[in-house]
């Protein structure tokens, strides 16, 4: 086995490889490196491999050739390989959650759940491995068998976010390589070592040479549009912005590559006129707050009945006002910082914006660390309809409140959105949470909950949300191709 040139980080942070990991090795990268920044205080604390179309163009020319032995590899086996990668993460766990808090900033309970979250797709997977099925069956007039298989779709890329580095990149490494598929993972470049770190655990896990490659890279736009010209690449998975998406889509369409796209979202958490108060609040702690507000997932608007806003919005301020704002690494921080200094600016001049159009925040000021990249949890009352905050994606801990007076307007407003990822709903009656529920146009709804994620389900959106599904039992036919053959 190939050693990778390693970083030695903080206990309980394992050894990290820092290079490209390509055909089963790790080396280092044609562009210069990438420095990888602390969002707690604002320093760069590492510098990782960086990849060219060069390096993209090898990648796929190992996953090419590793393809049809991979493919071929009995399903047990490939199950067994992603079952040893699970219960390598779950051994790391907690250095795994502390890398994550170095290079992301999500504090302890959060960056743990999240590795749980993500080992747990390899588990699922490591399952499904040995369930892809076929059919049999004749045809009405008779004279015709018709059989079905399933068959890997090809070498894929996987193009992850920087806000669940390890869950992004399982959901979908699990899923392609227990169809059969190959695949090479493209992390976001200001969290590369979760996914590095990943990828070694993979390589001890088993997986063969050219399975899965890690490209880490300043180049993204070209690496990926020069994979996606090369018909050999078969298929995109992408997770992110929805305009990269766009992009990405375009992209494959010449090859008619097939797509995954896990997009933007815009929830709205609506409570019921006859919703319980403090299990609402509860919601949206967790709701808004889960990774300091920077998910898809996460709780974008507050429509809330008129006759409860004022107390529901004043009890969110009181609890936001109790949480610690702090580094990753203390121990008793429960919102760390934003990811980096443009997308704290972005989540500032939202706050602005809507102070301006009339609205007010609710908690009380508080002193933040002076280095890093922090933003005050903030509950905004009253914000006008036409807020730009209210059309955004927030990315961050901040819970703009809008009235509504019959279900029926709550049920307008948190359509009117380009967006269709998520929705939440409280309410006593489970009948008339359930009717809201079906009217939402989102593709997942929380009821009574304010996280719906589980490696079990179908994870995904509709509209400018994306398109496909990850997880669950159907998540693993993203990666495969139905064949009919007539007999
Ligand atoms: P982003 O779109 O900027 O980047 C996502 C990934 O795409 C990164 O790896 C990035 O390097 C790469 N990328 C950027 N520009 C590219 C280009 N032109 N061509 C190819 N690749 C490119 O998004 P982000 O800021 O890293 O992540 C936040 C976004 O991700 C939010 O919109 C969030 O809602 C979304 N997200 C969606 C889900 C979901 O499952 N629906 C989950 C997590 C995050």
């Amino acid at each position: 086995m190939d050693a990778p040139a390693t970083l030695t980080l903080p206990t309980p942070i394992p050894p990290t490889p820092t290079g490209l990991f390509i055909g089963g090795r790790w080396r280092e990268g044609s562009g210069g490196p990438i420095g990888v920044e602390d969002p707690s205080t604002g320093e760069i604390f590492a510098a990782v491999a960086n990849a060219t179309v060069g390096d993209a163009e090898e990648a796929l020319d190992a996953a090419v050739a590793a393809q049809e032995e991979w493919a071929a590899v009995p399903g047990r086996e490939r199950g067994e390989i992603l079952r040893a990668a699970f219960e390598g993460i779950i051994r790391e766990r907690e250095g795994f959650a502390a890398l994550i808090g170095l290079e992301m900033g999500k504090p302890r309970a959060d960056a743990l759940a999240e590795v749980t979250y993500g080992a747990e797709f390899l588990r699922w997977f490591a399952e499904e491995a040995v369930r892809i099925e076929g059919g049999f069956a004749t045809a009405p007039e008779g004279g015709l068998r018709i059989l079905t298989m399933k068959q890997p779709v090809g070498p894929t890329l996987l193009i992850t976010p920087w806000n669940f580095p390890l869950a992004m990149a399982t959901r979908k490494v699990g899923p392609a390589l227990a169809a059969g598929c190959t695949a090479i993972l493209k992390p976001a470049a200001q969290t590369p070592l979760t996914a590095l770190l990943f990828a070694a655990v993979m390589q001890r896990a088993g997986v063969p040479n050219g399975v899965l490659g890690v490209l880490v890279t300043s180049e993204s736009a070209q690496v990926s549009s020069a994979l996606l010209a090369d018909q050999r690449l078969r298929k995109v998975s992408f997770t992110g912005s929805t305009p990269v998406g766009r992009l990405l889509t375009a992209q494959a369409a010449p090859n008619l590559q097939r797509v995954s796209m896990e997009l933007g979202g815009n929830g709205a958490f609506v409570v019921l006129e006859d919703a319980d108060l403090d299990r609402a609040v509860a919601g949206a702690m967790v709701a808004k707050l889960r990774n300091g507000g920077q998910s898809c997932t996460a709780a974008n608007r507050f429509l809330v009945h008129e006759r409860l806003a004022g107390e529901f919005s004043r009890r969110l301020a009181s609890a936001m006002d109790a949480v610690t704002v702090g580094p990753a690494a203390d121990p008793d921080t429960e919102v760390g910082p934003i990811v980096d200094g443009v997308q704290r600016e972005r989540v500032q001049a939202l706050v602005g914006g809507a102070l301006e159009s009339g609205a007010d925040a609710l908690c009380a000021p508080r002193p933040l660390p002076e280095c890093g990249h922090f933003v005050a949890p903030t509950v905004l009352a009253r914000v006008p309809a036409d807020a730009p905050i209210l059309a955004a994606e927030i990315f961050g801990p901040v819970a703009p409140v809008v009235e509504f007076a019959d279900d029926a307007e709550a049920l307008a407003l948190a359509n009117d959105t380009e967006h269709g990822l998520v929705g939440f709903v409280f309410g006593s009656d489970i009948d008339r949470c359930l009717t809201f529920a079906e009217g939402l146009r989102t593709g997942m709804v929380g009821i009574n909950r304010g996280v719906v994620s589980n490696a079990a389900a179908p994870f995904g959106g509709i509209k400018q949300s994306g398109l496909g599904r990850e997880g669950g039992p159907v998540g693993i036919e993203e990666y495969l191709d139905l064949k009919y053959v007539a007999a």
